[in-house]
C-alpha cells in the first residue's frame, strides 16, 4: 500500500489490521473486498471518510469575514499543542477511533431536524487580541428565546455519560471531601474519620464535564455578539433578547438521556477566551498537558509520537505515573 507523505493535517487511516498507514480510497477498496479480520464495513469506512470536515474550517470563514485567523469552539477548547502539531505534520487515525464520531454526527443531525427553536446556527465574532483579528466561531446543537433570556442546548452522544452519586461532606465547612493518603480529608480541615458525625453523606446530581461547561459558556457569548442577527433571520423581539437563562449538556447514550445543568458565568469565559487564544496565536510550541483532567487526550491524540518526540521524553498518563 502506498502513501504520500507531502500534505499536512489528516491524509489518511491507519489500518485497524496492520496499523500501517493507508489512504482513504485504499481502505475503502479493501473494505469493499472484506477486509479479513478488521470490522470496518464499507459503508461505515465512506461515512468516516465523507464527514472529515477541513482543518481550515474555522480560517476558511475567518479570511470571508476579513479576520486574519479563525477558530472554532472546539479547537480553542482542545489541546492547544495538538492544534498546532496537526497543523504541521500529517497524520493518520484509525477508523475504529474516529467511529463514535460519526456515530454522534448521525444522531445531531436526526436531532437537528427539530425547529421548535433555532438549531445548528454558526455564530461568529470577529475581534482583536494581541494585534491580531481573530474570528471566533461555534455552532450550538440548540438555541431557544425563552421568555427569561436565550437557552443553549449541546447534545454529546457517548457511552459513558457523568451520573450522580452520593458524596461524603464535612459538615464544618459544607466542602466535598477527597480520599487522601490518609482516607478521607476535609481541604480545610485535613483527614477525619470516615464514620464520624463531622461527615455527612449528600446526593450529589451528574455534573457537565469542564469542557462541556465551558464550550456552552463560550456560546453564549457568540449569541451575545450575534443578537441583532440572531432577531432578524429568526423574527424575534422582545426584552427577552437581552439575556440568558440558562444553559444544559445533554449527555445521550443507548440506555438513556442525562441532562446536567450548565451555569453561565460571562467573565469567566471571556478570561478563558484570552488565556486559550494567548497560547494558541503564540510562536512558541504551545507545552504539553499537565491537567490531570485532560490527560485522557493524550490516548487519542493522533499527534502523540510527534508530541513526544519534540518533548523528548513520554507525555500523558503513563508520565505522570512514572516514580520518581
Ligand atoms: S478496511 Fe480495515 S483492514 Fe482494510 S485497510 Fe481499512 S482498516 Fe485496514
Ligand atoms: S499527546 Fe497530549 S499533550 Fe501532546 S499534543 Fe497530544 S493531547 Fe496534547
Amino acid at each position: 500500500m502506498t502513501t504520500t507523505n507531502t500534505q499536512i493535517g489528516l491524509v489518511g487511516f491507519l489500518c485497524e489490521v496492520t496499523e500501517e498507514p493507508v489512504t482513504f480510497q485504499e481502505c475503502l477498496a479493501c473494505a469493499q473486498r472484506g477486509a479479513p479480520g478488521c470490522p470496518m464495513v464499507p459503508a461505515i469506512i465512506h461515512d468516516i471518510a465523507s464527514s472529515v470536515r477541513s482543518p481550515e474550517y474555522a480560517n476558511e470563514l475567518a479570511i470571508k469575514a476579513g479576520a486574519e485567523v479563525g477558530f472554532s469552539a472546539t479547537e480553542l477548547l482542545g489541546c492547544p499543542r495538538q492544534y498546532r502539531l496537526k497543523k504541521q505534520h500529517p497524520y493518520w487515525e484509525k477508523p475504529s477511533g474516529m467511529y463514535r464520531m460519526t456515530f454522534g454526527s448521525g444522531y445531531h443531525a436526526a436531532l437537528s431536524t427539530y425547529q421548535g427553536g433555532i438549531p445548528e446556527q454558526t455564530l461568529t465574532w470577529k475581534f482583536k487580541l494581541l494585534g491580531m483579528s481573530v474570528l471566533l466561531v461555534g455552532t450550538p446543537d440548540l438555541v431557544e428565546l425563552r421568555p427569561g433570556g436565550w437557552y443553549i442546548t449541546d447534545y454529546k452522544v457517548t457511552g459513558n455519560p457523568p451520573f450522580g452519586r452520593k458524596v461524603p461532606i464535612c459538615n464544618a465547612c459544607d466542602l466535598e471531601m477527597y480520599k487522601g493518603d490518609d482516607g478521607l480529608t476535609c481541604p480545610n480541615c485535613g483527614p477525619l474519620n470516615a464514620r464520624s458525625s463531622a461527615i455527612s453523606r449528600v446526593y450529589r446530581p451528574a455534573q457537565a464535564r469542564s469542557s462541556h461547561v465551558e464550550q456552552v459558556n463560550l456560546y453564549a457569548l457568540l449569541i451575545e455578539k450575534n443578537v441583532a442577527m440572531l432577531a432578524k433571520k429568526y423574527n424575534l423581539s422582545g426584552l427577552a433578547l437581552e439575556k440568558f437563562c440558562g444553559g444544559q449538556i445533554a449527555y445521550l447514550s443507548q440506555k438513556g438521556v442525562v441532562r446536567c445543568d450548565v451555569q453561565l458565568d460571562r467573565a469567566a469565559a471571556s478570561a478563558l477566551l484570552k488565556t486559550r487564544l494567548r497560547v494558541l496565536l503564540s510562536e512558541d510550541l504551545p507545552p504539553i498537558i499537565d491537567d490531570t483532567d485532560e490527560l485522557w487526550r493524550c490516548d487519542y491524540c493522533a499527534v502523540r509520537t510527534h508530541c513526544e518526540q519534540l518533548h523528548a521524553s513520554p507525555v500523558g498518563k503513563p508520565d505522570k505515573e512514572i516514580p520518581e
